[in-house]
């Protein structure tokens, strides 16, 4: 049977998206999305995940080539 639409407002005011749940990182207080490694310290559940250091060398290495070989 066909509902009215006071029926159908009623029924989707409770389909709004509700905000992300955030956690507090344990080694360093910064919010983390749940079952994510932090992306301040790169640890997950105390375990270093991902190498925030040897990434952020990495894009200096890679960024001044680049820029060399767009003069040269
Ligand atoms: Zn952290």
């Amino acid at each position: 049977m066909r509902h009215n639409r006071s029926q159908r407002g009623s029924t989707r005011s409770h389909h709004a998206l509700k905000g992300i749940a955030l956690t507090k990182c344990p080694d360093c207080n910064n919010p983390v999305m749940r079952h994510q490694a932090c992306s301040n310290c790169g640890k997950y559940r105390g375990k270093v995940i991902i190498n925030l250091e040897k990434k952020t060398k990495a894009v200096k290495a890679t960024k001044t080539p680049k820029k060399s070989e767009k003069k040269a």
